[in-house]
């Protein structure tokens, strides 16, 4: 927020006074690299499409940001930790103690012709600063056309919203969908909408009017199937019923998508006891927090997570009583090296 407050001081004082500062060097870089447009966007405080992409034995990953969304930090967002505690890991972190911001990190990954999304992001219906996996993608030179498969981790609306235009055409034309059999059930039963909470029932009517657009194209699979040559679904449940992350394999290297095993990682990772007002049950939630962060140390995996810091991949490591997120090193991309 302050870097783009000055940005736009700066370009409207005409950037007379050649001063040194981040804000000065943004534009100055904006006017060569594209002109005017780009210029505009500095002003508007957007970010530059991001996309990261790396090397996994024979598959290449490809992760690519949707942008974030802040929300004002209040007492109710770490249900069972005190504000001044999630306040001070913020800063530990060296973050706002005020403000969170959210990113959301959905990834692609190609095999061979396979090209498969993981989470979609918010498509045309999230928050003015998310809904940025397209233009991350046409960066990237990834045809929405050419996605064969979009595979689903949880039915939360950043993670599915993307699936269908808000006329509800698809947005992966070509796509089958793969939804984890235990979230489908859930979410898509009337019974379960009538006995949830009364802030709950909008997420069952968007998952309903969502994969009912969808139809024939989704398809479901279970806890421990491989959904593809490689891609192993594990039951992560807690932060909703089918909340499911995937084991990705090839030759000896390793990749587990966490998507929201944690949100945060400076609160998650590092205090996995803490539950985020998300978790639909939270001590479920904690328990496979536990077992897959614990997983990911063990083995020396590397992670991505939904809601890490972009380009949201890297690994985890044991520290004190939790764990800490260590962020992979911008690499060339080069077999062998992910
Ligand atoms: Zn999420």
């Amino acid at each position: 927020m302050h870097l783009n407050r000055r940005a736009l001081i700066m370009s409207s004082a005409a950037g007379a006074a050649a001063s040194f500062t981040l804000g000065r060097i943004d534009i100055a870089q904006a006017q060569t690299s594209s002109g005017a447009s780009s210029m505009a966007m500095a002003g508007s405080g957007e970010q530059l499409p991001g996309a990261y992409r790396y090397r996994l034995g024979d598959f290449t990953v490809t992760q690519i940001t949707d942008g974030m969304a802040a929300r004002p930090l209040d007492a109710g967002f770490v249900v069972n930790a005190e504000l001044e505690d999630v306040q001070g890991a913020l800063q530990e972190a060296f973050l706002p103690p005020d403000k969170l911001f959210i990113p959301f990190t959905p990834l692609t990954l190609r095999s061979g012709d396979e090209l498969v999304l993981f989470d979609t992001g918010f498509g045309e219906s999230g928050p003015p600063t998310a809904g940025q996996l397209a233009r991350g993608m046409a960066a990237a030179g990834i045809d929405p056309a050419a996605v064969s498969c979009v595979v689903i981790s949880h039915f939360h609306p950043d993670h599915i919203l993307g699936l269908t235009t808000k006329a509800g055409e698809p947005i992966y034309p070509n796509a089958e969908v793969m939804v984890p059999e235990p979230e489908y059930a859930f979410w898509m039963s009337d019974d379960n909408k009538a006995n949830a909470p009364e802030g709950r029932r909008g997420n069952f009517d968007m998952a309903q009017k969502i994969f009912g657009a969808l139809g024939e194209r989704v398809s479901q699979f279970k806890w421990d199937a491989e959904v593809m040559p490689g891609v192993t679904a594990i039951d992560a449940h807690g932060h909703t019923p089918g909340h499911t992350v995937f084991a990705i394999e090839s030759g000896d290297e390793r990749l587990m998508f966490l998507a929201d095993t944690t949100n945060h990682p400076a609160l998650f990772v590092r205090h996995p006891d803490w539950a985020a007002v998300f978790d639909q049950d939270a001590e479920a939630a904690r328990q496979t927090r536990r077992r897959l962060l614990d997983m990911a140390a063990e083995e020396r995996m590397r992670v991505a997570g939904y809601h890490f810091p972009f380009p949201a991949t890297g690994h985890i490591a044991k520290d004190g009583e939790g764990y800490r997120f260590v962020p992979a090193q911008w690499m060339p991309v080069l077999d062998g090296q992910a």
